[in-house]
């Protein structure tokens, strides 16, 4: 996508504005399976968390991806979307049992991440097959804040307590169809994610019913140039191999599951803003945007980065900017960035915007959320509207107390 076409969209569906661009995310996913190509039973689910938008997860299932969800309501989503339930694995994290039976209802694959409900749920429904969330103990990123499979996590069943697992699968009658495990985002380091794949090799051996061994994500992609990112070729190859010689070993014709969100849409979406005010003060130059935290809210929860690059100006002379938001709080987007010279009403693009940007959007200050734009072929579809004060007066009573 042109700069020139970015901005023209700025222009038809007023900033601030989504953008997200449909062949990138076809060509992700079609290159996560091209790395898996030599597995006779893959299976992608993509992790509709990241961007929820219902023409996004239409397009997955144009692809034939099946969905990982972690609510009863994303399960919702997917089959307004066209899913066959079949095709939607539910794995969430710390829900009732009460909801986990709404999703067992629904006809979606139920992945169970604690021995307590995994008890009253086979003693209830034994008839009904699940999947269990283990947890490796295995660090495959740097970041504990997103890493998901460190000993101190919230997530999945211990593999300490394999043992105790099996008791209650014995003691219930129930049956096992797979066994899961998700590290947490950004893996870097493929032989720890490995090492956290025969773990999870171990306990799926343990199993008779097994039918599929669901690895998860967490795929790291790069935010800016020289990044590293998770080598999916390599993985590919090598977990293969592995996976093709267990089904081998143990006679079974399993399935190999993932379920990435961030790797299949993250590069595929950008955020356009416009800037409002460039404001010198004693240290820095701020550039002030039509956004915040509220829109964008990753570089204040995570620290993560986010490129950003002034389209109305890509080849002018770089200077440093600290981009911020118009939140009465610090949302401060970048600092010390070197952008090509900012104008007021100049155009600026966040890259990487794809995965969870828009779907972890608020309307804090009574803000809009931004419109959603879906590209594909040069084409420009709006797959959501911009917000109206009707929708931030949606569900409020205006109570008058006789006072
Ligand atoms: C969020 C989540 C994912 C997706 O993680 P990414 O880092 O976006 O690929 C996959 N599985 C589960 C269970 C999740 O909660």
């Amino acid at each position: 996508m042109t700069n020139k076409f970015l901005i023209s969209l700025t222009k038809k569906y007023e900033s601030p504005l989504y953008v997200y661009d449909a062949e990138k995310i076809i060509s992700q996913y079609n290159r996560l399976s091209n790395a898996f190509s030599s597995v006779q039973n893959l299976k992608i689910n993509y992790a509709a968390k990241a961007l929820s938008n219902i023409s996004v997860l239409k397009l997955f299932r144009s692809l034939n991806s099946g969905l990982d969800t972690v609510s009863v309501q994303e399960v919702q989503l997917g089959l307004k979307a066209g899913f066959d339930p079949k095709n939607i694995i539910f794995t969430p994290n710390g829900v009732s049992l009460d909801e986990i039976e709404q999703a067992m209802e629904l006809g979606v694959q139920i992945n169970i991440d604690n021995i307590s409900i995994l008890e009253q749920f086979g003693q209830k429904h034994p008839e009904v097959p699940v999947c269990i969330r283990m947890n490796p103990h295995v660090m495959a990123g740097g970041n504990k804040k997103i890493s998901v499979g460190h000993i101190d996590s919230k997530f999945g069943i211990s593999i300490h307590q394999l043992p105790h697992i099996h008791r209650v699968v014995e003691n219930t009658g129930m049956m096992i169809n797979g066994v899961h495990m998700h590290t947490g985002s950004d893996i870097y380091d493929i032989d720890a994610f490995l090492r956290a794949t025969e773990i999870l090799f171990n306990v799926a051996a343990s199993f008779k019913d097994l039918e599929y061994i669901d690895f998860g994500s967490g795929f790291k992609v790069p935010y800016k140039e020289g990044d590293i990112q998770t080598d999916i070729e390599e993985l590919g190859e090598k977990l293969s191999k592995r996976f093709n010689d267990f089904c081998a070993e143990t006679g079974k014709d399993l399935t190999l599951m993932f379920e990435p969100g961030k790797f299949l849409v993250s590069e595929a979406g950008q955020f356009l803003v416009n800037v409002n005010v460039v404001k010198q003060t004693t240290s820095t130059v701020f550039a002030g945007i039509d956004s915040g935290l509220n829109h964008l809210i990753r570089p204040m929860f995570y620290d993560s980065y986010h490129h950003i690059e002034n389209l109305s100006n890509s080849k002018g002379k770089k200077r440093f900017y600290t981009v911020v938001g118009y939140i009465c709080e610090t949302d401060t987007f970048g600092t010390n960035r070197q952008i090509s010279e900012i104008k007021e009403g100049d155009i600026l693009s966040f890259k990487n915007a794809g995965a969870y940007c828009y779907s972890m959007a608020s309307n804090y200050n009574s803000r809009y959320r931004p419109a959603e734009v879906l590209v594909n072929k040069g084409k420009d579809y709006l797959i959501r509207e911009r917000e109206t004060i009707e929708d931030i007066l949606n569900k409020q009573i205006a109570v008058s107390l006789p006072v």
